[in-house]
Formats: C-alpha cells, structure tokens, sequence
C-alpha cells in the first residue's frame, strides 16, 4: 500500500490565555496551508461553499471543570469557532456523546466550559442525543455502528449527500485502555449514548478495540484534528490523572500522525499503540516517522517545508518523564511471559478514601453481570470487585468523577516494565 506524507503542526502556546491560543492555532492551520486550503476537495465545501456545516467535536467525556485537563479546553474551542467565522463559515455546530448519557450532551457542555463558548460565538448544540445505525460491511472488526444523528447528516455516513465536514478538537492524554488518547480515540464520542459501553464488552482486548477504532475512522473521517496539549493529562487518564503542562497546540488532517508525534513528545514507541497500528493497516493514516513531516510554529525555528531535527523538536516541546504506559507488549523476546498473564495484568483497585458510593462505575460497567458493585459498610455505601468478573475495559476507572479508581500492577509486572523499557 502506497503510504502518503502527512503533516503535523507543532505550535507553542504556554497559557490558555485567549489570545495566545488563537494566536498559536491560527499559526497551526496557516503551516498546514489555511482553512480553505485543508477544506478543499471536500464534498460538502464543494456544494455548499461556506454555508457547508461544520461541526466541531471535543473532548467531552464527562462534567469536569476545563482545569481538571479531561475534556478540551474552552479556549481551544473558542478559537477554533472565531477562527472560521473570520474565514466566512458560519454554519457552525459543536457536540460529543459524553460516557455517561446522563445528563446529556449540552449539560456536560456547561460544565466543561464549551457551551458558553459555544453561545457567545452563535455555534449550536448538534444532535447527540439520538442516534442511526450505520452499516459498515467492509470493517474488519466492527460491521456496524450506531452513530449520533449530527454526525450522521454532517458525513453522509447513511448514503445521503453529506451535509458538512468534522473537526476533531482532541485532548492529549493518557488511557489506561490504549496508553494513549488523542485524535485517533476522540472520533469515540460519535457513538451514540450506550452503545460505547456495548463496544467496549464486545472490543475487549486493545488490539481488538483499536481495530473497532480505525473501521470508526474510516467512516466518520474528520477533514482538520486540532491537538490540545497546552495542559494534557498524564498518569492515571483519561479521567482520573494529573494535569502536566506540555505547552502544545498540534494539529494534522491525519489523526494517526498527530498522535504519534504526541508518541514522539513524550517518549512513547508509536507502534506500541494499538491504535496507531491498526489505524495504519486499516489506510487512516501513518505513524512512521519518515512520512511525517512537522511543521514547527515560532517564526525563527520555521523553515518551510524542511523535516525538523530531533533536537528541534525535544529542546522546544518533548518530556521524558510524562507519565505513560512504555512497557513492551508480550510479543517477541517477551512471548513467553504471556502464560503469566493472571500474575503479570493491572487491575483496577478502589481508593477507599476517595469513593463516595456514587453507583456510576456499576452503571459504566458494560458487563452485563456487573463486575463492580455498590457495598454497604456501616453508614458508608463503597464500590467493590469481583475481579472473575471483570475484563479490564476500564470504563469505570474513565468515568469515576471523583478519582477514586486507581490502576495497580503487580511487583512482577513492575520489574517486567522496568527491565523492557522502550
Ligand atoms: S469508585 Fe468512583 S464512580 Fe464508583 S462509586 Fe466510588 S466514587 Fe462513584
Ligand atoms: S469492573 Fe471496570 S474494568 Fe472491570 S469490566 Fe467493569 S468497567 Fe471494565
């Protein structure tokens, strides 16, 4: 298969100072060629010329306040939103299909910080709430998907002329699932309601979701993924880690690039992505270095059209010590050490002190023999599991609002990750 030379934009901003983050996208389309630029060739802009909707699709996994880094940021939305009204397209719409269906789609907005922003730039709520099953007979993994109605008009996923064109407004962060969330992964949030956590009971292991993940891709196929990592989450994401400035605004018309110069920043292999590999079988894009081409933003480092070097990039933007998964997966050298699995796996661990008995891991829990459920100890109602249950999906660990679910490894699989570091 002939693989194209994809681009990623790097562009500093070191605050979400409103300014600076529109200053810093603007810089990151220009390097890509401008909005028209990126948007031609595209059905809908062809048709319908700026009047073409374009819906733009953040990072809103549950109700958490912007600073928390878990969601995309509201300045990043609002610049991306007045950006194109500056370029003449009006016909703007926003919406993500948070983890949790309860309280919908434009609560968690507020919360997050993207409905006033939305409000204040005239962008309306897309239809999220409601979606269309979507035959897809060519997936490898996935056949179908129930898409969220918005998404479905704006590609044209059901056979109808599509009616627009996607931005992805990803968020750079960890997973406990697939190591790493970014553009790739966000595409997520276009499965309608409930059956996200149906993917998840079916797609259990990495490998599997991820190939799920780039049949995703291949029908929803955002135009234009803008990378929030001016705050990311490291550790224990995508919902329950720490923030850690990485001072980055990247941005790529292929998701798969974009994530694995994410990889490079933070010391990451590419390959030990599910995501990234099967998204490359599967023709979304590429995560091999020597087709991608960055583009660095900051005017005395921009040399048009040439491949930045190594030092470049690591002395302006890389981190060596951001928190992730780089242990080696148990293939080659390491095959043997999968009949130690059950000895070897992580698991989900409850921080007692920080449970409040909420219910909402046992509801995320796809299984539908929960894995996790609600104790009474005394006063205090606290989650527990049953691990014979429990297929290590993660769901609960992603949507627990109060970070009370850690992942624990065991002393073996800590030395296994120290001795196979990549
Ligand atoms: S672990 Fe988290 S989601 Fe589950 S009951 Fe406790 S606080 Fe709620
Ligand atoms: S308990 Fe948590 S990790 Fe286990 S299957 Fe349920 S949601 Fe997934």
């Amino acid at each position: 298969m002939e693989i194209k030379q994809s681009k990623v934009a790097v562009v500093r901003c070191d605050s979400y100072e409103p300014d600076k983050v529109q200053d810093a996208i603007r810089e990151a389309v220009l390097l890509l060629g401008g909005f028209d630029h990126i948007f031609e060739g595209e059905t809908a802009i062809e048709a319908f010329g700026k009047n073409a909707e374009i819906l733009l699709k953040p990072n809103m996994l549950y109700r958490a306040a912007p600073e928390k880094a878990i969601t995309t940021h509201p300045e990043v939305f609002r610049a991306v939103g007045a950006l194109l009204k500056e370029e003449g397209y009006n016909n703007l719409a926003y919406g993500d299909s948070p983890g949790s269906p309860v309280p919908g789609m434009v609560k968690t907005a507020e919360t997050c910080g993207i409905k006033a922003a939305a409000d204040e730039l005239n962008i309306r709520p897309g239809e999220f709430e409601h979606g269309t099953e979507i035959a897809y007979p060519k997936g490898r993994a996935a056949k179908h998907f129930v898409l969220c109605n918005e998404v479905v008009k704006v590609t044209g996923a059901d056979g109808k002329d599509s009616a627009g064109i996607i931005i992805n407004l990803c968020k750079m962060k960890t997973h406990q699932l697939e190591r790493i969330t970014g553009a790739v992964k966000n595409t997520f949030g276009c499965i309608c309601g409930i059956n996200k956590t149906a993917s998840h009971a079916k797609f259990q292991s990495p490998e599997h979701f991820a190939r799920m993940l780039a049949d995703l891709n291949c029908v929803v196929r955002p135009t234009l993924h803008i990378m929030d990592g001016i705050v990311a989450m490291e550790g224990n994401g995508p919902g329950s880690g720490d923030p850690r400035p990485m001072y980055a605004i990247l941005a790529s018309t292929d998701p798969v690039a974009l994530d694995a110069v994410f990889c490079r920043l933070i010391y990451l292999d590419p390959q030990l992505v599910a995501t990234n590999t099967a998204c490359m079988e599967a023709g979304v894009g590429t995560w091999d270095e020597e087709h991608i081409e960055i583009l660095l933003g900051g005017v005395p480092m921009q040399r048009e059209g040439a491949v930045i070097t190594e030092d470049e990039l690591e002395i302006k933007y890389a981190a060596k010590d951001f928190n992730v998964q780089r242990g080696k997966d148990f293939r080659g050298e390491l095959r043997m050490m999968r009949y130690f699995r059950s000895f070897i796996e992580k698991k989900p661990v409850i921080i007692a002190s920080k449970c409040i008995g909420c219910g909402i891991c046992e509801q995320t829990c796809p299984l539908e023999d929960k894995a996790i459920t609600i104790l009474q100890s005394g006063e205090a109602r606290i989650a527990a599991y049953d691990y014979s249950k429990c297929i290590k999906c993660y769901c609960c660990q992603e949507m627990c609002p109060k970070q009370a679910i850690t992942i624990k490894k065991s002393l073996l699989s800590k030395v296994i990750d120290r001795r196979w570091k990549v």
